[in-house]
């Protein structure tokens, strides 16, 4: 049997049944737009009639090298055929001429990146047809100049400014300020202008031949997968390079009849907010490009209610009925041709993070979807924003005060951002490669301006709407925008902007908040938003139902813990006890511990330090009255805690120059005490010093080195435990001893903390329930879980230093180094520090789980790297089967969706 290449709309039955049964499926043959096309045809909504040509047709068209495969032409012709028989109209037929367009459409939505033709069909005889027909020669003749203007820039590759120039000619010459102003006569000129431009250019004629129209059309389409901006979205998107194009041929309908047709794209929910309401915008008397483009002013779709209220009453019902079919907030393109609605496309609506988080939790309350599907719908990354930056409310009104506010625009995609000012996209994406903050400014963006837009902070443009394409990647990609701020000028030869009496050059600093759609002066200050949105809540609390994992916090100070807590979290996974030894007024008591040779000395210090250790542990005990917190001993090589080589080698030089010049013998013996003291301390930082202090004396080695801290911390630890319990809060410490190699370490230190924690709690008369384990982050620990789990009751895996130490490769200099490299090249496919390396990292994790719960089933195992906020690598931990994941404070709620996610993935089968 023959191949199929292409399907009718009406046919999505045959290519559900080719693509394997499944929406999926029929999704990469048709491409998003093509199978919603059909779908929409099923399901009884007005779509004009037309066919598919499948991916599989492109995908041949590209490997073969640029040859149609057999068959593909003819089978276009005969479903042309059937078109041609529901319009009662024929392709290039002079008297009824029925035009179509040639729309991309690839399986995953990509805005504006490839290439779409309209109005093909038209030529000199078919025009003339049309204008008999319509009696409208303005109407035929500005369709005309569409057609040559597209098919000359997309299929021959002229380029546009030429054709827009011949535009802005016509318009002086009629002296008209809009296109709407120009009348038949212009637009017949223009085309036949453009005519020439495209013979001139490439030295031979726009086909007139309509079927050569359609399948050069059909050929320019395919081949727009592979342009540059295609390529570079895919990359940006992470979408395949190998789905091909499809590409849709739909009978043209004209929004551009008269004031009782219009066009319009809109959202059935508010993109932005997530509101339940219609958003969109709309033309009248005006085809589609015209509202996308952002060059007309465009009028919101409340307005169409007034103007053409039974079209309007049909397209809330459409869009209803489309939103109920597909589960799912949809954004749709229409055309009202003489009172007729059509609806040309339907995709899944682009959100902003809050808009993505109402609507999951508003459809799963009105019943569309289930929670599991809420949770799943909403990304980590959109929790992620509600903890992103915002400006100051305090430096905006003094913004506001000092004459700093500029001017205000569409609030197109929520965020605060702050940078310089670059006026192209190549620009942008080089100053942010050097480091720069940048705002990118344009009057408005188009798909070649992606790769700026992704470099850039934030997004400004002059021109524009909610749904023009600035608007839409910005949403997509959680950029800052602010679109359609008109008193913007922006002057590209000067390369400076001006808006109100403010002069602004190329480089200088300016700060947009995306929220509310402002523009200032300068570099306003930020602050983390407000994440009491009770959708979010709503939502998290349903992941909080749905994960097995824990989510825990890492957190050094009461202020953290308290401020995660509130996010969610159910203990403390990590206190990094040696936060709080760099305090500035402890430092000194510090030195002297590590200073002395003499124990009653070491004491001493020790003795004084021991107060504001107890007073850390108890904040953090009251913070998190009721759950556990585990405390890791001190870890970091003692060497840290000493002033560096170099500027002691400097001090004492000083003190010798001042040696020289002293005038007193009092003087004289101040020096030399200093000198001596100085001299003592350099001796010791270069006794401490360590060529590779991260494999050297720190974690648990310190504590068997230095008894007397770990004793001094245990006991701050209980002292603290036995205070507040004796308060009333719910204390439930666990000591944590790092970086254990050897199970020997572990029975050194569990002996001293279990004799100096008895002796606490009876000098307290009080008996504290408390856990004692280990970190494991090396990977003999991991190797040997079972003989450590004999004498640990948690683990918490360290996978900073288990990545460092499996892969030998530096945790603090890799990452500035070529660990980059090797990503960007391919050779690791994410960077180990961020995702956990499954293969190795994950291999050892899992068998020191394995290891020590075959000893101690009931072994709390958890983990507190950076990797505990990571969603791919919680999913990770959620298949090793931990107890929980620590993570920072802020990165806590994105911790509790990715958990539920990970658990309901797995429950479908899909982790
Ligand atoms: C780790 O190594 O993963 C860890 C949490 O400890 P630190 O980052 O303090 O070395
Ligand atoms: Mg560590």
């Amino acid at each position: 049997m023959e191949k199929k290449w292409v399907y009718l709309f009406e046919e999505v039955e045959g290519a559900e049944k080719h693509a394997g049964g499944t929406w999926d499926g029929v999704r990469g043959l048709l491409g998003g737009k093509g199978a919603n096309l059909a779908e929409m045809m099923r399901i009884g909504v007005p779509v004009p009639p037309g066919f598919t040509v499948t991916t599989e047709a492109c995908n041949a068209y590209l490997a073969s090298g640029g040859k149609f495969p057999e068959e593909l032409w003819e089978q276009e012709i005969a479903a042309l055929k059937i078109i041609e028989e529901k319009t009662g109209k024929a392709f290039g037929d002079a008297a009824n001429p029925l035009l179509v367009s040639c729309r991309s459409g690839a399986k995953f939505s990509m805005p504006g990146m490839m290439d779409t033709v309209l109005n093909i069909g038209l030529n000199d005889e078919t025009a003339q047809g049309m204008v008999a027909l319509t009696g409208d020669e303005r109407f035929v003749y500005d369709a005309y100049r569409r057609l040559v203007q597209m098919f000359g820039s997309v299929v021959m590759g002229v380029p546009d400014d030429l054709f827009e120039e011949v535009i802005t000619e016509a318009r002086m010459k009629a002296g008209a300020e809009t296109d709407a102003e120009l009348d038949a006569q212009a637009w017949k000129e223009v085309t036949r202008e453009f005519r020439s431009i495209c013979r001139r250019q490439k030295g031979y004629d726009f086909p007139r031949d309509p079927f050569e129209q359609l399948r050069l059309a059909t050929e320019a389409v395919f081949k727009s997968w592979n342009g540059k901006r295609a390529v570079d979205y895919r990359n940006a998107a992470g979408i395949a390079h190998d789905l091909g194009t499809a590409v849709s041929i739909v009978t043209m309908v004209f929004g551009n009849m008269g004031d009782d047709s219009a066009t319009g794209v809109a959202m059935t929910r508010n993109g932005s907010t997530g509101e339940r309401q219609i958003e969109g915008d709309y033309l009248t008397n005006a085809q589609g490009e015209d509202v996308v483009a952002g060059i007309r002013l465009t009028k919101d779709i409340c307005e169409l209610k007034k103007e053409m209220p039974a079209a309007y009453a049909e397209f809330d019902e459409v869009a209803r009925r489309l939103e109920n079919h597909y589960r799912e907030m949809q954004d749709v393109e229409f055309t009202i041709e003489k009172n007729k609605l059509w609806m040309l496309q339907t995709r899944d609506g682009k959100r902003t993070a809050q808009a993505a988080v109402r609507i999951a939790v508003d459809m799963a309350e009105e019943g569309l979807i289930s929670r599991e599907d809420a949770v799943i719908r909403v990304t980590p990354e959109q929790v992620d924003f509600f903890l992103h930056p915002q400006f100051d409310r305090k430096a905006v009104a003094a913004a506001k005060a000092s004459g700093g506010f500029l001017g205000r625009g569409l609030n197109v995609s929520p965020g605060a951002a702050c940078g310089v000012v670059a006026l192209d996209a190549d620009l942008a994406e080089k100053w942010s490669k050097d480091g720069k903050d940048v705002i990118m400014v344009r009057p408005e963006t188009k798909p070649d301006d992606v790769h700026g837009m992704l470099a850039s902070k934030g997004i400004l443009t002059s021109r524009g709407g909610r749904t023009s394409h600035a608007a839409l990647v910005a949403r997509q990609f959680g950029k800052p925008a602010v679109v359609g701020l008109s008193e913007l000028m922006i002057d590209m030869n000067r390369r400076q902007i001006r808006i109100k009496d403010e002069l602004i050059h190329e480089g200088d600093m300016i700060s947009i908040d995306g929220n509310v759609g402002e523009l200032y002066l300068g570099k306003l200050t930020t602050t983390v938003p407000d994440i009491r949105d009770p959708w979010l809540i709503k939502l998290l609390s349903w992941a909080d139902e749905f994960k097995t994992l824990g989510v825990w916090t890492n957190a050094d100070y009461p202020k953290d813990a308290l401020r995660a807590r509130e996010y969610g979290a159910e203990g403390i996974g990590l206190c990094r006890s040696e936060h709080m030894f760099f305090e500035p007024e402890r430092l000194p008591y510090v030195l002297k511990m590590i200073m002395t040779d003499l124990p009653i000395e070491r004491r001493e210090a020790l003795e004084a330090v021991l107060p504001f250790q107890r007073e850390d542990f108890a904040g953090l005990f009251r913070a998190m009255d009721g759950l556990p917190v585990i405390i890791r001993l001190l870890d970091p090589p003692l060497h840290e805690f000493l002033p560096n080589h170099v500027s002691l080698r400097r001090d004492l030089s000083d003190i010798k120059i001042r040696l020289q010049h002293a005038d007193s013998l009092e003087k004289i013996d101040e020096l030399l005490q200093q000198f001596k003291e100085k001299e003592k301390l350099l001796k010791r930082a270069d006794s401490l010093h360590e060529a590779n202090p991260m494999l050297g004396m720190r974690g648990v080695r310190l504590g068997i080195l230095v008894p007397e801290i770990t004793t001094m911390q245990v006991r701050a630890i209980f002292e603290a435990a036995c205070i507040v319990a004796k308060e009333g809060v719910e204390v439930y410490p666990e000591v944590m001893i790092p970086l254990t190699a050897h199970v020997n370490e572990l029975k050194v230190q569990r002996q001293r903390l279990e004799e100096e924690a008895r002796q606490v709690m009876t000098e307290k008369g009080r008996m504290i329930d408390y856990k004692f384990g280990t970190m494991i982050e090396l990977p003999r620990a991991a190797l040997t879980a079972d003989q450590i789990a004999e004498y640990a009751e948690f683990f918490s895996y360290g996978t900073n230093d288990l990545t460092q130490t499996t892969y030998g490769i530096s945790r603090d200099d890799a990452e500035a180094g070529f660990l980059i490299e090797y990503i960007e090249k391919g050779i690791l496919p994410d960077n180990p520090f961020a995702t956990i390396d499954e293969d190795g990292v994950g291999q050892l994790m899992k068998i020191g789980i394995e290891k020590g719960r075959s000893v101690r089933p009931d072994l709390e195992c958890g983990i507190c790297g950076e990797h505990g906020g990571d969603p791919a690598s919680i999913a990770i931990c959620h298949k090793l089967g931990l107890n929980y994941v620590s993570c920072s404070p802020f990165r806590v709620p994105v911790a509790r969706l990715a958990a539920a996610r990970a658990a309901i993935m797995e429950k479908r089968g899909n982790l």
